[in-house]
């Protein structure tokens, strides 16, 4: 869903500038929700063209990994290459492809073999593309020989510096497949026409320029900042419970808490969470996952938090082990602050939103993510909690850690702090802003091509 959704406002938003959009689409998706959103998507806009990719199997022993959603990304890299016929059919001709991140050293020789203009989607911050765009130079050899220690700094041109231990783990395992394509696909970069990136000015200021001025890498192709993409009416399914709740509550008074689409949590840590929540003496609404796919949730609230944690939650918050609507939450003005693992997008929604953040990043580029979350001012970062998987974080020190995000008096700097990234997003992609601007001479440069 991090790579979906934003691709989906993408084309909403491509849509409303009176593009042609044609969407490539896999069948079928791995989650529930992923078929959901699409379907959702297509009813809402039926001038989009939505064309069926068939994808080849993949051996899931060759694929080295037993991650569903890793499964289907190689199946999608791999089957790519059949691409060309799909492309090349289009009447009237394509005048650009934009492509996912994931996607690059596949695609870069269609794109350039049809003659078609070819464009990454970065789904995460400026500042993990200036990893990304660096990873084929002296910096990949040097954390694939393990020279770094994690005390240390990447010699990467962004400020400040990234330290090693916030880079995603399987970056540091030089036999991993994700380090392999990472630096394959980095290598390829510089053949695209350009990259796009769900950000804005105000927010990654430093980092788009060292990306743009050929700091970060010489050759780069000219990197766009678009966001934040705003959230679409056709995101909402039935709108459930958590709304109605939200309703009653008092303004700014809940912590909403998730930790994304794909990131379950142990047993133990949730209990942890609860336990936490309930100390914290915030109101709360809190989205329980105990399982990376949704079509594999089985158990239900009260065998997963049990008896006593359940009567304690009773009147305090609202628990849920369901999709929810994120950004229709992140807007209720009952909610006031947000416990995230630091996706890119839900980052992206709470700036939007201007609701602060406790960042709690599990894996990935959530680190560099809530580096740029806690430089913005948009939240606080607790280090010491490591990834998610490290360490199982006591409910005593997240209750102390909520209460300081929404009570303390501190919180009161972070919230005017969080309202101004969310007054300047909103001014980014509102009539002539930055983000509004770029998009429409990117498509101003398509329609001259044509
Ligand atoms: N999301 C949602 N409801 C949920 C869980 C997630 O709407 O119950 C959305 C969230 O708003 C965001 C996306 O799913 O748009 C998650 O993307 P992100 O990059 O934050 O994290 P990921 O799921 O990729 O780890
Ligand atoms: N992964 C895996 N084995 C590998 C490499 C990657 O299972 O060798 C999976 C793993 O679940 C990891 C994900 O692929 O979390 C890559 O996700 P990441 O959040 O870094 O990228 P994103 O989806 O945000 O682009």
């Amino acid at each position: 869903m991090g790579h979906l959704t934003p691709f989906l406002r993408l084309a909403a938003s491509l849509v409303h500038q009176k593009c042609r959009v044609t969407v490539l689409t896999i069948h079928p998706s791995v989650s529930h929700a992923e078929s959901q959103l699409i379907s959702r998507f297509f009813s809402a806009f039926p001038q989009v063209t939505q064309k069926h990719f068939p994808l080849l199997p993949v051996d899931p022993s060759t694929a080295k990994s037993d991650d569903p959603f890793w499964l289907q990304r190689e199946a999608i890299r791999r089957s790519a290459y059949l691409l060309s016929p799909l492309l090349s059919s289009f009447s009237p001709p394509l005048s650009a492809l934009i492509y996912d991140k994931f996607l690059v050293s596949p695609l870069i020789p269609i794109s350039t073999s049809l003659s078609l203009p070819g464009y990454i989607f970065f789904t995460s911050s400026a500042r993990m593309c200036s990893l990304f765009a660096s990873l084929s130079t002296t910096v990949a050899d040097k954390i694939s020989s393990g020279s770094y220690h994690l005390s240390d700094h990447l010699e990467i041109p962004v400020i400040p510096p990234i330290p090693v231990s916030s880079i995603p783990p399987l970056f540091l395992n030089p036999n991993s497949i994700f380090a392999t394509i990472f630096k394959e696909d980095s290598r390829e970069v510089l053949k695209s026409n350009g990259i796009l990136i769900n950000t804005f000015e105000m927010l990654e200021q430093d980092s788009l320029d060292a990306l743009n001025d050929g700091r970060v890498r010489k050759g780069l192709p000219p990197v766009y900042a678009i966001g934040p993409l705003e959230p679409c009416e056709f995101e909402n399914g039935e709108r459930g419970s958590p709304l109605k709740w939200l309703n009653d509550q008092p303004a700014g008074s809940v912590v909403y808490v998730s930790f994304g689409s794909r990131t379950a949590r142990s047993m133990e840590q949730i209990r942890e969470i609860g336990h936490g929540l309930v100390r914290s003496g915030c109101r709360f609404l809190w989205v329980v996952k105990t399982k990376e796919v949704d079509r594999d949730e089985e158990e239900d609230l009260h065998e997963v938090l049990g008896h006593e944690l359940m009567q304690k939650i009773q009147g305090k918050g609202l628990v849920v082990k369901h999709w929810v609507d994120q950004s229709e939450i992140l807007g209720h003005k009952a909610v006031g602050g947000f416990l995230s693992h630091s996706g890119w997008n839900s980052s992206m929604e709470a700036a939007y939103h201007g609701v602060r953040m406790l960042a709690w990043p599990q894996h990935g580029d959530q680190k560099i993510n809530a580096e740029v979350v806690e430089m913005s001012g948009l939240g606080l970062w607790v280090r010491s909690w490591g990834w998610g998987q490290e360490v199982v974080v006591k409910g005593e020190e997240i209750g102390e850690k909520i209460k300081e995000m929404m009570e303390s008096e501190s919180s009161s700097l972070l919230r005017v702090q969080a309202a101004r990234v969310g007054e300047e997003a909103r001014k980014a992609v509102g009539v002539c802003g930055n983000s509004e601007t770029t998009l429409k001479e990117l498509i101003q440069e398509w329609n001259d091509i044509d």
